[in-house]
């Protein structure tokens, strides 16, 4: 046998992206969270997993062995981060790649198997698997029983013991989920904020928001439970039509302003997951934007998307308007809570059929500027708040030396146009460069692997 048929054997079936190596994108226009414009004519030189240089082209000199990248016309940005997923679902090793492919190179995972993502997590930090970084919670705490990945707490007692059990598998930060007696909900964020953990939740609808976040919740999910200013005709009229289009919130005409102070006050940030809501807000309407990349999702994902989360048969005539004129309403929301000052978190909940993995975070970050927020202030909170907010902003967030070399190539300036964030050049990822043909290739085999 041939030493070339033997390495061809020994190797394994997929594909292996362990491979750094030096690489410059030279006089690309660097755009990140620091500064609301371009910095244009620069050289950003990689060197292993970091960003070793960034300086202006004419005086930065490019190592002998780095492939070079012409970043000329084109705009080099942070890593996005979705922060509200779930990896760990039938299908979901495969939809990881489909994450990177978007220019979503971090997540936070917020129920899974903690085994099954930490090995995961082992296998993209070494290039074996392509997938993003994964900040993850392991399973949930739950108030009653659920077919997800959760420890049951029904008791004080118990929800002690469930944060105990947390803390002994190592998790990075503990999930409250939705059916929780009071005293039990309190009794888990005491727990799990006396062990220093950030605790991100539904709030479940026997305790208010204000409670919750005066309670040291760190991040509310969904906007669950946040009013939406209303003016009184609309909150007499904006009332949920069935009872899982509650979830696009209350309507309301009393004065927000002093909620989302104390937000403010308390450190509690918001993750809409606007884009999971589309669904809801339709309902009806058979057609989703989501569903135009249905086709490079797993088939066994799709199919336990649609087991999961059922939608009523039988509904008001008028459901889907009332759905509409709440959803925009929880649209605008997202800009008064940023004009306030509260904290903004991209999420998708993917993968959800409005979210599919990757694909979804584009859409949740042009939902933001349609809510009122600049294009500059979307990029921010998809890569140096979410940097910020999980203490790693000395590691990745922005476009510096020292940092990690999570970057996306985009064929267009994003501050422009936020939706310019789809049209992705190449990713790099932990320093490794999945480039334009790699990139084409990945997407196509995803649809073909989907097809099957
Ligand atoms: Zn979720």
């Amino acid at each position: 046998m041939t030493r070339a048929a033997l390495i061809l054997l020994l190797a394994p079936t997929g594909p292996v992206f362990g491979a750094t190596q030096t690489v410059a994108f030279t006089r690309v226009n660097v755009v990140d969270g620091t500064a609301p414009a371009p910095r244009p004519e620069q050289t950003v030189i990689i060197a292993g997993r970091r960003i070793a240089e960034v300086g202006p082209s004419a005086s930065t000199a490019i190592p002998a062995d780095a492939r070079v990248v012409d970043g000329r016309g084109k705009y080099l940005i942070p890593g996005l981060w979705d922060m509200h997923v779930h990896t760990a679902v039938p299908g979901g090793r495969a939809a990881l790649a489909l994450y990177v492919a978007n220019g979503v190179t971090g997540v936070r995972d917020l129920a899974g198997d903690w085994a099954e993502i930490t090995a995961w997590r082992g296998e993209i930090a070494s290039g074996a698997l392509l997938g993003p970084r994964i900040v993850a919670s392991g399973p949930y705490i739950e108030g009653g029983d659920v077919p997800i990945a959760h420890v049951l707490a029904r008791t004080p007692a118990e929800a002690g013991t469930a944060v105990d059990s947390l803390a002994r598998l190592g998790v990075d930060f503990v999930k409250l989920h939705s059916q929780f007696q009071r005293d039990v909900y309190f009794a888990a964020l005491r727990e799990a904020r006396s062990r220093r953990f950030a605790v991100a939740g539904h709030v479940p609808r026997s305790i208010t928001v204000r409670e919750a976040s005066d309670s040291g919740l760190t991040s509310i999910e969904h906007m669950l439970q946040i009013p939406t200013p209303c003016t009184p005709a609309e909150s007499l009229a904006l009332v949920p039509r069935f009872p899982v289009q509650s979830v696009l919130g209350r309507c309301t005409s009393e004065d927000l302003s002093p909620l989302f102070a104390r937000f403010v006050r308390n450190g509690t940030w918001v993750v809409p997951t606007l884009v999971a809501a589309v669904e809801i807000a339709s309902w009806p309407k058979r057609e989703l934007p989501g569903d135009s990349f249905a086709a490079y999702v797993p088939d066994t994902l799709r199919r336990y998307v649609a087991e999961i989360f059922p939608m009523p048969d039988s509904i008001p005539p008028d459901a889907d308007v009332v759905g509409h004129a709440l959803f925009a309403k929880r649209v605008d929301l997202v800009g008064v809570l940023h004009r306030a000052g509260v904290g903004i978190l991209p999420g998708t909940d993917a993968p959800l059929r409005n979210s599919p993995p990757g694909f979804g975070l584009h859409a949740e970050l042009e939902l933001f500027v349609r809510g009122g927020m600049s294009p500059f202030d979307a990029l921010r909170a998809a890569t140096l708040e979410p940097a910020r907010f999980l203490g790693m902003l000395d590691s990745l967030g922005t476009v510096q030396p020292g940092k990690l070399a999570d970057l996306v190539l985009l064929e267009a300036n994003p501050l422009t146009d936020v939706s310019h964030l789809r049209r992705i050049g190449a990713v790099m990822w932990n320093g490794r460069l999945l480039d334009g043909d790699a990139r084409a290739r990945l997407l196509r085999e995803a649809q073909e692997a989907a097809a099957r």
